[in-house]
């Protein structure tokens, strides 16, 4: 409700929303491969933890029946084809990287389904009544893989997001984090909290004016405010300020994750979901403040080597 409350109150005319998981369930549906690597026994009701928890959800955001009714089935599809999944895991007892991922990657499908369908029925009553799209990111997001992580394709990302996002396009666009597709068609994830990325590619593959990470803390930490209590937000910040901060093990945004927004010099903002009253903080191009010493990070337990070659 919070994420439709602060995408319905944005006044630009044209928004892409790249949704994770709901909290937790990319680590069951992990936890069932596991599982079904083991054959473990509880493996039908852990699946059936996922499936109330998820009914619930709808049941308590969607009004309209036939929207309730839609997602569901669609969810119904997905749960059979997971358990399809798990029995072949669990006769083989060992999952291949393709069927783990695939099965890592509907809590996206499932999370972004239910928010597009919970915005179409809020934007009914809403004055602008901003028309509201799905769109799955293995449609849009061809990556390669290779030693250092994924490669996103970018000619062919960007044809397709050509088609996906065409000039008349207004409104919201829900888009799965997370997922994407490989050259030859095959599924494929991002990694671990791979959502952020999915976001800073999606920018850059609209020329997004700006890309906003909603997460659960203000902005940017001057330090860690569980050791200096006097730690402030940083208001704005250089992509590389960032990065520096984030090498030195500051919860920042992941340095691989900027790189899409940086080549194309998009502002990054991080903002509170649960608190959108405050600014956040401003990752861009310039460092925005004269200040010398932006933030304070440390690393704990690390020792340092440093080799010197004999003249
Ligand atoms: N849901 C995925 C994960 O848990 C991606 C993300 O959260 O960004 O890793
Ligand atoms: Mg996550």
């Amino acid at each position: 409700r919070r994420v439709a409350d602060i995408l319905l109150a944005e006044p630009a005319e044209r928004q892409a929303v790249v949704v994770s998981a709901m909290a937790r369930t990319t680590d069951a549906l992990l936890g069932l491969v596991a599982a079904a690597e083991q054959s473990a026994p509880d493996l039908a009701s852990r699946q059936e933890a996922l499936n109330s928890r998820y009914r619930t959800t709808v049941g308590a955001l969607l009004r309209q029946q036939n929207r309730a009714d839609e997602i569901l089935g669609t969810f119904d599809a997905d749960m059979a084809d997971l358990r399809g999944l798990l029995h072949s895991i669990s006769l083989v007892r060992q999952a291949g990287e393709r069927s783990r991922d695939v099965v890592a990657g509907y809590g996206e499908l499932w999370s972004s389904r239910l928010l597009a369908a919970y915005l179409g029925e809020r934007a009914q009553a809403d004055a602008r009544k901003p028309q509201i799209r799905w769109v799955d990111a293995r449609d849009l997001i061809v990556i390669e893989r290779g030693e250092m992580g994924p490669a996103v394709r970018w000619d062919e990302s960007r044809a397709r997001a050509r088609r996906h996002f065409g000039a008349d396009i207004r409104g919201i666009s829900v888009i799965t984090g997370f997922i994407a597709s490989e050259p030859d068609g095959l599924f494929c994830t991002l990694g671990r909290n791979g959502s952020d990325f999915s976001a800073s590619i999606v920018g850059a593959l609209v020329d997004a004016e700006k890309i906003t990470i909603w997460t659960d803390v203000d902005g940017v930490m001057s330090a860690d405010p569980n050791r200096v209590p006097e730690a402030t937000i940083i208001s704005s910040l250089s992509y590389n300020e960032a990065m520096e901060l984030a090498y030195f093990g500051a919860k920042v945004i992941h340095p691989q994750t900027m790189a899409p927004a940086v080549q194309r010099s998009i502002p990054i903002w991080i903002r509170n979901t649960f608190n959108p009253a405050a600014t956040g903080s401003l990752i861009g191009p310039a460092a925005g403040s004269q200040q010398p010493i932006k933030g304070i990070t440390s690393v704990d337990d690390v020792a340092l080597v440093t080799s010197r070659e004999q003249a």
